[in-house]
């Protein structure tokens, strides 16, 4: 999943390692991303090459598999289809 800075996210999922689900549901806006090798911040178990986001001045911290993007598309379902614009005669 990409998942970028300014991105609207929620948190559906517990962490992998551990299954805390603090936060979960919460919806916050990505401030900045960080790719690396890293720990839980919670159980401490090694989770190798992982992405996180952080929002809300850096408090908020969640690897992206726990991520999903609730930004809208910019096309998509919400765009009048051929059917919709076409007036039957
Ligand atoms: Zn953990």
């Amino acid at each position: 999943m990409n998942i970028q800075k300014g991105d609207l996210v929620m948190v559906v999922k517990p962490t992998e390692c551990c299954g805390l689900a603090v936060g979960l549901g919460a919806i916050f806006r990505v401030e900045r991303t960080l790719s690396g090798r890293g720990n839980c911040g919670h159980c401490q178990k090694k989770l190798g090459a992982v992405s996180v986001a952080f929002g809300h001045k850096g408090t908020t911290v969640f690897p992206f598999r726990s991520l999903k993007k609730i930004d809208p598309p910019a096309d998509g379902d919400s765009l009048p289809t051929r059917a919709d614009i076409e007036v039957p005669a």
